[in-house]
């Protein structure tokens, strides 16, 4: 691919690390690709980050015709940068953009346009302990036009952000609210897909689990409001009886990498991992006669973030004492090994 590059005059003061938090801070640059009916992708360049100019007619405006992508860049102690899974995210985003009739952006083509920014934005990737740099590829429609349909244009863009240590005094185990009211997705929707719609839809969820003084919220299935899915932006896994459980992947739940991950890693270690169904009343009440041994949500952001209490309705159970489990920890320090070039990179996932 021929990527153009436009020179930006004035480079942007680089933020504290000690103070990063989360997309606060948006690099220097931006890769950026449009898309027509006739051209198909076309104009590759990587160009001073700042806004894009959109018609007020523009679809994605209108009716949402947008995918997005996340994933991070770590800097090794050697100093050396470091992608992790990106072939992961160019293909969950392949099947995003067909279920929105969005036109594919190729694996090949993601993975280099990725590399290409990160490798201009090197100077950008933070070297504090945990810190990483958090890389945003997303797609929307730009045509202007009001009729609902599949847009004749798009942009593919990517832009970046240092992000902060998730756990700045180590890992924190955090309150859930199971949702029974409000869904997510169902079978037959968009669930499975990243587009900004899924995201629009589930905030009121968490603005009611955070006003009972909740983190986040965990969904059940769209149909029965019976089985546990995800949760806010993560996938979960539960220890019961020395198994693993997680939802199946069957168009509802977001595929996420780093659940594909833990699950390389639990097997590999010979753990039970059960992809399957799992009722919310089961979960509780395993909450209640003590086989509930850990909890844990799986994401690109924290990697994992325990859990420590479930409220369902009027029921809650507290899990593993509010304390972090030992396989939360284990996991936790094998993925964020392999991610910042610490442990070696037994399964291939990093480059
Ligand atoms: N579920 C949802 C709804 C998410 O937004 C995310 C974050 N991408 C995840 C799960 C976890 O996916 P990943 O491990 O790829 O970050």
């Amino acid at each position: 691919m021929d990527i153009r590059f436009e020179k930006r005059e004035v480079l942007k003061e680089k933020p504290d690390q000690n103070n990063l938090g989360f997309g606060k801070y948006m690099t220097d640059y931006m890769f950026v690709m449009d898309w027509t009916k006739d051209e198909g992708w076309h104009d590759a360049r990587i160009v001073p980050q700042g806004p894009v100019e959109l018609d007020p007619a523009c679809v994605t405006l209108h009716y949402a015709q947008e995918t997005f992508e996340g994933l991070k860049a770590y800097r090794r102690e050697d100093g050396k940068i470091q992608l992790f899974r990106p072939e992961m995210n160019a293909r969950r985003m392949i099947n995003s953009n067909a279920r929105l009739c969005m036109p594919a952006f190729p694996e090949d083509m993601f993975v280099e346009a990725v590399r290409a920014l990160v490798k201009q934005e090197a100077d950008w990737v933070p070297s504090k302990p945990n810190t990483s740099l958090y890389i945003r590829p997303f797609m929307f429609a730009t045509e202007a036009a009001l009729g609902v349909h599949m847009a004749s244009s798009y942009k593919f863009m990517i832009i970046c952000c240092p992000v902060g240590a998730y756990y700045a005094a180590g890992l924190n185990p955090v309150k859930i609210l199971v949702e029974d009211e409000l869904v997510r997705a169902v079978k037959g929707g968009t669930g499975f897909t990243k587009c900004g719609g899924n995201y629009a839809g589930s905030i009121l969820g968490q603005v009611k689990a955070e006003k009972m003084g909740y983190a986040q919220v965990l969904w059940l299935d769209g149909e029965h409001r019976k089985y546990v899915e995800e949760v806010g932006t993560m996938n979960i896994m539960f220890k019961i009886g020395g198994e693993i459980y997680t939802a199946p992947i069957e168009g509802t739940v977001l595929p996420g990498v780093t659940r594909d991950s833990m699950i390389h890693i639990l097997r590999d270690w010979g753990y039970k991992v059960n992809e399957t169904h799992l009722a919310v009343d089961d979960l509780m009440k395993a909450g209640h006669d003590g086989t509930l041994e850990e909890v844990f949500g799986t994401g690109t952001a924290a990697v994992i973030s325990p859990v420590g209490e479930l409220r369902y309705k009027d029921d809650v159970v507290t899990i593993n004492n509010f304390e972090i489990g030992e396989l939360t920890q284990k996991l936790y320090d094998t993925l964020t090994g392999i991610q910042w070039g610490k442990l070696e990179d037994k399964y291939g996932w990093t480059q």
